[in-house]
């Protein structure tokens, strides 16, 4: 099914945008009011993977911080980068944050609660979509978590 990935980050930002709020946090999303990107795909499963992206920077960036939702295209593909400039992730968990029930062992993550599933189902659900998730962050300055999603012509749809 066409999904409009422009529609699922402005829907993303606004469901999260109440509890941002309540953290004191700045949430926004960059491409407000883009026309619409349009991927192949499950629509709940692509929500899914952008609210827990979301999810987690709001979850894991403390008061006064701000988190950055934007897109970008090639000709190929689209990311959603999510960029926060809360916690960070050591370099150690870094490697296992794709883990299932794994949570890191900095203490000001481990203060919010969370199952530590959130992550690898997003992984799993980018890459049934022949896509990707990815990460890079700094331990106490921030993490941007990036998914990348094929962008297919019209006449590959079959
Ligand atoms: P849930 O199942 O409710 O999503 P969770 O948020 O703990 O629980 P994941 O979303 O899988 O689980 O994230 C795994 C771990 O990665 C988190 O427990 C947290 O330690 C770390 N993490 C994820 N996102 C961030 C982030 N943006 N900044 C800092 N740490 C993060
Ligand atoms: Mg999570």
């Amino acid at each position: 099914r066409a999904v409009d990935l422009a529609e699922l980050c402005e829907a993303s930002v606004d469901l999260l945008d109440i509890r941002a709020k309540q953290a004191g946090v700045h949430l926004a999303f960059l491409n407000s009011g883009s026309p619409p990107v349009v991927v192949f795909g499950d629509p709940e499963e692509l929500a899914r993977v952008i609210d827990n992206m979301v999810d987690n920077a709001v979850k894991y960036t403390p008061e006064d911080g701000s988190v950055t939702v934007s897109m970008a295209m090639t000709v190929d593909e689209v990311t959603v980068d999510v960029a926060d400039t809360g916690i960070g992730i050591s370099v150690a968990d870094q490697g296992h944050v794709f883990s299932a029930f794994h949570r890191s062992t900095n203490p000001n993550a481990l203060s919010v609660p969370g199952t530590g599933l959130g992550l690898p189902i997003a992984q799993r659900i980018a890459e049934s979509h022949g896509g990707t998730l990815t990460l890079e962050s700094e331990l106490g300055r921030g993490s941007t978590f990036r998914f990348t999603l094929p962008l297919r012509s019209s006449r590959d749809e079959g």
